[in-house]
């Protein structure tokens, strides 16, 4: 079939939070001089960032809250167990007043106290309220804002379900992008002077998850393809309250609004585990505290999908206050459960949600190209499929939109700078790396194969809700690296049953597979390899966290035998490491 070629200054793949806002910053920094195309698998309005609840961290009014930047930041790297560069933590920290000012000027309409104020939600780990929300639609009103605004920028062309197959690279150098047309079927070469990488986490490699159906970590996989290296895998998040049976979010917002977790006796378990924190505890923290509740026998089980759970308990609040600040929770468990939150409790579990590791950068957004030293030529990388790393081994709720907002500002503005310098498109290498990868697709459509990718998915997203699950235990982890080999291996004998072009949902959905797979692969890896327990990565036979020996970053990178792992140290230069008590 004939290859569309398409030339463009810049690349931006990914138009969730991150993606937008990366491009509406490198045109603000270029003027509309440069031609950036915005390249989304679903229509840019769908991208996961809509789906955002809670809200966004910053330190807007230090002294009626009695906050300050630096206590942002601290509670940000003892949220990670340590484990955040704390240079990217001040910086993070430093810039979301600004970035959440900025989002006020595109129109979010953030909720406000009666003085006028933006009105600021505790959240969990937070040790005051510093979460700006708009009700508990919070990434839907910021896509809002971005997308409204993007329209506006006539140098960025958006190219709505378009999925990017291969990252290619010539020599250590970004020089294009292979991409299938969904509409068309057409098979598309975006090349560019540079690249920026924002496709989200891949919490979907479980079964389990809060997240979108299209979070399957399609950027970190390709990156890993390319050989640029990942960074601490490994840390996967698993939010306390995902409803049951399906998973959908309950968000951390009701707990920020006074909502209790009470087990099978009624209980606040919390007090167990975390006595001055309780229920606003960090995740890691609250999702083992549930399970170990399930696990002593105090928790109830669903009849119709056999898995145990705890309740979510917001009948003491006010039901104004539940339409005001968490309509969508109303929502939520009125259509999928015909429970009334005023009323009844909610039941919940630890579901698979973020994604904590991701393509290596260093402080600025670009993509390192190994363990330290140089960085890829022309490419960036920024918001979940990135790690910076703010969120170490465990994110504080509503980090990651401020992580979004202030990384799509820095990178957005360092790229145009990039592609207004002196650097050229390289023609021919992306022709031919993007010819042979239209074969690869094209054999990957026609061949006849033997296995059905969605069984495969089905069997990889057990084994890791079984085994790479709260608390991990040493036979497990192995468990799920032999699995995922013998998976991969069936994985390259799939079929295709649709051999159609326009729409071809079973391609796209074996490409997701494909990269779901890779990561899980690495994920499995890289969590047997760390020999104790830090943030969102408990072992039971290591349950301590080990800093003499372990207060390093993984990087994973693929070899020829399968995945390389190697470690780089942790930038600490303000916090050092403590007891982490709440
Ligand atoms: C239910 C839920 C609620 C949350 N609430 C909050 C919150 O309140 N506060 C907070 O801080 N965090 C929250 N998070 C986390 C936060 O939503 C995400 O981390 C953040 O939105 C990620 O944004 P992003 O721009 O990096 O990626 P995404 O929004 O995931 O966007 C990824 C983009 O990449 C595109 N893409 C991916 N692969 C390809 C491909 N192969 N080809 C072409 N395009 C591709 C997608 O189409 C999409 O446009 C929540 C997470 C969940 C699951």
């Amino acid at each position: 079939m004939y290859m569309e070629i398409l030339d463009f200054d810049i690349v931006v793949l990914g138009s969730g939070i991150a993606g937008m806002t990366s491009a509406i910053h490198a045109e603000l920094a270029a003027g509309e001089k440069l031609r950036i195309a915005l390249v989304s698998k679903v229509h840019a309005m769908r991208s996961h960032s809509v789906s955002a609840e809670g809200g966004i961290s910053g330190v807007l009014y230090p002294t009626e809250n009695k906050d300050s930047v630096l206590l942002h930041g601290y509670d940000t790297v003892k949220g990670s167990d340590y484990l955040a560069d704390q240079d990217a933590v001040e910086m993070l920290a430093e810039n979301a007043p600004k970035e959440i000012k900025f989002f006020e000027h595109l129109g979010v309409p953030w909720n406000r106290e009666e003085n006028g104020r933006i009105n600021e939600r505790p959240f969990g780990g937070m040790s005051v309220p510093r979460t700006a929300f708009a009700a508990d639609k919070t990434g839907f009103f910021m896509m809002r804002a971005l997308y409204d605004e993007i329209t506006l920028h006539k140098g960025v062309e958006i190219f709505h379900e378009y999925i990017v197959t291969a990252l290619l690279m010539d020599r250590g150098r970004f020089v294009g992008l292979h991409a299938i047309g969904l509409k068309s079927g057409r098979q598309v070469l975006f090349r560019a002077k540079s690249c920026v990488i924002a496709t989200g986490g891949f919490a979907r490699i479980y079964g389990f998850a809060t997240t979108s159906y299209s979070s399957t970590g399609d950027g970190i996989a390709l990156a890993y393809r390319a050989g640029l290296p990942l960074k601490d895998m490994e840390f996967v998040q698993f939010h306390p309250t995902g409803l049951i049976p399906s998973g959908i979010l309950i968000t951390e917002a009701a707990r920020g609004e006074g909502a209790y977790l009470r087990n099978s006796k009624g209980e606040r378990f919390m007090e167990r585990y975390a006595k001055s924190k309780m229920e606003l505890a960090p995740r890691d923290i609250v999702a083992r505290a549930i399970i170990s509740e399930i696990e002593a026998g105090r928790g109830l089980r669903n009849k119709e999908s056999g898995l145990e759970y705890v309740h979510l308990d917001l009948t003491h609040l006010d039901s104004r206050k539940i339409d005001e600040k968490l309509p969508m929770v109303r929502d939520i468990t009125t259509k999928m459960l015909h429970l009334d939150p005023s009323k009844d409790l909610i039941p919940i579990r630890p579901a698979s949600h973020f994604t904590m590791g991701g393509i290596h950068t260093n402080i600025n957004g670009e993509v390192m190209a190994g363990p330290s030293g140089k960085t890829a030529d022309g490419i960036w990388a920024v918001g979940e499929c990135a790690c910076v790393s703010v969120h170490g081994a465990n994110r504080l709720g509503s980090n990651s939109l401020s992580q979004c907002a202030v990384w799509g500002r820095i990178v957005g503005t360092a790229i145009a700078k990039h592609a207004k310098g002196s650097w050229k498109i390289t023609t021919e290498a992306a022709r031919e790396l993007s010819a042979e990868e239209e074969n690869r697709i094209t054999d990957l459509t026609e061949r006849k194969g033997s296995e059905d990718p969605y069984e495969i998915m089905k069997e990889m997203q057990a084994t890791l809700d079984k085994n790479l699950y709260v608390y991990k235990t040493v036979a497990g982890m192995k468990r799920a690296i032999k699995e995922m080999r013998k998976l991969r291996s069936r994985y390259a004998d799939i079929y295709i049953k649709d051999k159609g072009s326009v729409y071809n949902t079973n391609l796209r959905d074996a490409i997701e597979i494909g990269n779901m797979l890779e990561l899980a692969g690495v994920v499995a890896e890289c969590a047997a390899a760390r020999k104790e327990s830090r943030g969102s990565h408990y072992v039971l036979e290591y349950p301590e966290r080990n800093d003499k020996k372990w207060m390093k970053h993984t990087i994973a990178q693929r070899s020829i035998r399968g995945t390389r792992i190697s470690y780089i140290p942790v930038r600490i230069n303000k916090w050092r490491p403590e007891k982490r008590v709440y």
